[in-house]
């Protein structure tokens, strides 16, 4: 699995490269990049802390 990032939804807060135990996103011109997806645990904890609901699971 990896995260997607609707970048019309993202807010640029930062919470996604805060909880991620693996470093899977960056901050790019304010909006959360999904740099590393083949790193991705699958944890849940983006999706889950993203406020407007901006990120999703994909296979
Ligand atoms: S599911 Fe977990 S490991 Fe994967 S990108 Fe989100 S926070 Fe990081
Ligand atoms: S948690 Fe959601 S709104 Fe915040 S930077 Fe990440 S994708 Fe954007």
């Amino acid at each position: 699995m990896a995260p997607e990032v609707d970048l019309n939804k993202c807010e640029g807060c930062g919470n996604c490269i805060d909880v991620c135990p693996a470093d899977v996103f960056e901050m790019e011109n304010d909006k959360a990049s999904v740099t590393r997806p083949d790193d991705c645990l699958d944890c849940g904890a983006c999706a889950e802390e993203c406020p407007p609901q901006a990120i999703t699971l994909e296979d």
